[in-house]
């Protein structure tokens, strides 16, 4: 299942790719994981690059993940935090994460990045529990597509004022677009719609990757 903007032909992806900066450890990791089942499930090289750059833009130094899959993302972020930064990586598989767990350790950010194998949800509303709301600058949501609007909540509530949500997958390979039975799909045109009205978030639906969308919190 690859999931890419339908926006972009083969080509002018590669081309993108080949433009988007990685440290050697990202592209090993990306190597290591390309013999899995599920690659496609890897965020692309240009995903990386701009969710670093974002994270460098608003200065954030306290992150949130949901959905490490085999750590690119968490590398990516890691990679952009300063040395005091923290990553809470959500997921609910040891066997993917472990691919990526040692590749963290050799870019030197594994002590900046806090894995839990839970459900999301559950280690979100433990956070918020813990008076941990308005303590996050950034947050990037990439997991079950079905929860995405509690992911997208939760996240809300513990990012500061002017803090940064990025959703992936928001295009679902162009299905949003269309009249779909898909709970999947209705998810996200569902999601979609509410963030258009949103008065809590400033956004922008970006044709990145399969569709990023950013939400700044007001
Ligand atoms: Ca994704």
């Amino acid at each position: 299942m690859t999931r890419r903007s339908p926006l972009i032909d083969d080509r002018a992806l590669r081309y993108v790719l080949a433009h988007s900066r990685e440290h050697p450890v990202q592209a090993a990791l990306r190597e290591a994981t390309r013999s899995h089942p599920l690659a496609s499930m890897q965020i692309g090289a240009d995903q990386g690059a701009l969710l670093a750059l974002l994270a460098r833009l608003i200065g954030a130094r306290r992150t949130i993940e949901i959905g490490t899959f085999t750590g690119a993302s968490a590398l990516a972020v890691a990679l952009a935090l300063p040395a005091d930064g923290h990553l809470l990586a959500c997921d609910i598989s040891d066997e993917f994460t472990r691919v990526g767990r040692p590749f963290w350790q050799r870019a030197g950010v594994a002590h900046k990045i806090e894995l839990v194998l839970q459900p999301a949800l559950a280690t979100l509303d433990a956070r918020l529990a813990a008076g941990e709301a308005g303590t996050y600058d950034f947050a990037f949501i990439d997991a079950d597509k079905t929860e995405y609007d509690g992911y997208f909540e939760r996240c809300l509530q513990l990012l500061r004022a002017g803090g940064l949500i990025a959703l992936d997958n928001m295009l679902w390979g162009g299905a949003v677009a269309r009249r779909s039975s898909d709970p999947e799909t209705q998810a996200l045109q569902a999601l979609n719609d509410k963030l258009l009205r949103d008065e809590r978030v400033d956004t922008v639906l970006l044709t990145v990757g399969d569709g990023v969308t950013l939400a700044r919190k007001r």
